[in-house]
């Protein structure tokens, strides 16, 4: 069977970090030092940074594209200091939804998290939709089964086509991509291993073919998330099934990025070579 040739994708959490008057600066360094066409790159800074930072990026060659870190599950109304998806567009192409600091600083549930999706996905922004376990869940063996709940509920009922239909206006990339971050390794310098992050990547894929997406999901890139830096990156990325990276607390140094990016750019260009993986050679 052919398999569609996923992207790679290194996207840049910046969290609450930066201001508008600093943040384009930071994004013209970053897309300087991380120059490769062929790693589809995203930097997500706060809210009010975003029009900074599609400023400083409009024009660049290759691209980078922008995103937001949260949009709202309504289309507009009561609902104050919340940004709708029609507020991002022409600031963001990209959003992460269903962030694991979300879903515990904002009691984001999974539901919640579907209807976000659902916005996105209408307003024709690119969603990263984040799932991951919490430590006392992998210690009770319960990783699998909590990342396989979280996929199901953030993503049921929606139209597994959509997702893969460029005809509906999307660009080059998927509308969907999903990245594993373990709560347990986020910001906390500790990572998962990368044999243990492609294990996970199969549990979604999985759970994406229960949910009747096309070839168990294979067209969407799953990323692994939780403290990668330069140094450990190309242990997510020797691994098939891992397409790239969700970068929180490197992705505000220039180095560490051109480090990443410079290390997904040899993973993009192999598989442009036909490199074979478990999956392809099946
Ligand atoms: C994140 O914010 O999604 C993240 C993975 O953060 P960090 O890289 O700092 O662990």
């Amino acid at each position: 069977m052919i398999r569609p040739m996923r992207p790679v994708v290194i996207a840049a959490n910046w969290k609450m970090h930066t201001t508008p008057a600093d943040a384009g600066e930071l994004a013209r360094m970053i897309a300087a030092r991380t120059a490769e066409p062929d790693v589809t790159r995203v930097i997500c800074p706060p809210f009010v940074c975003l029009a900074a930072v599609r400023d400083a990026l409009a024009g660049m060659v290759p691209p980078v594209a922008v995103g937001a870190q949260n949009v709202h599950h309504e289309l507009a109304g009561a609902f104050t200091g919340e940004v709708s998806a029609a507020m991002l567009r022409g600031l963001a192409e990209w959003v992460i939804v269903g962030h694991s600091e979300r879903r515990r600083e904002a009691s984001e549930t999974d539901e919640l998290i579907n209807r976000k999706v659902r916005r996105a996905q209408d307003a024709l922004l690119h969603v990263i939709l984040c799932v991951g376990e919490q430590l006392d869940e992998r210690a009770a063996g319960q990783a699998e089964t909590v990342v396989r709940r979280q996929v199901a509920g953030c993503l049921a009922g929606i139209d597994a086509r959509s997702s893969l239909d460029r005809d509906a206006g999307w660009a080059d990339e998927p509308s969907l991509t999903i990245a594993y971050e373990p709560v347990w390794a986020i910001g906390t310098g500790r990572n998962a291993t990368g044999i243990d992050a492609a294990a996970m990547a199969d549990v979604i894929r999985g759970a994406l073919g229960d949910l009747g997406f096309a070839d168990r999901g294979e067209a969407i890139p799953v990323l692994y998330g939780g403290s990668v830096t330069s140094a450990n990156i190309g242990e997510f990325l020797a691994e098939p099934a891992i397409d790239g990276a969700l970068v929180g607390g490197a992705s505000l140094k220039p180095d560490e990025m051109a480090g990443i990016v410079a290390r997904a750019a040899l993973t993009a260009r192999a598989r442009r070579a036909g490199d074979p993986t478990p999956d392809a050679a099946a």
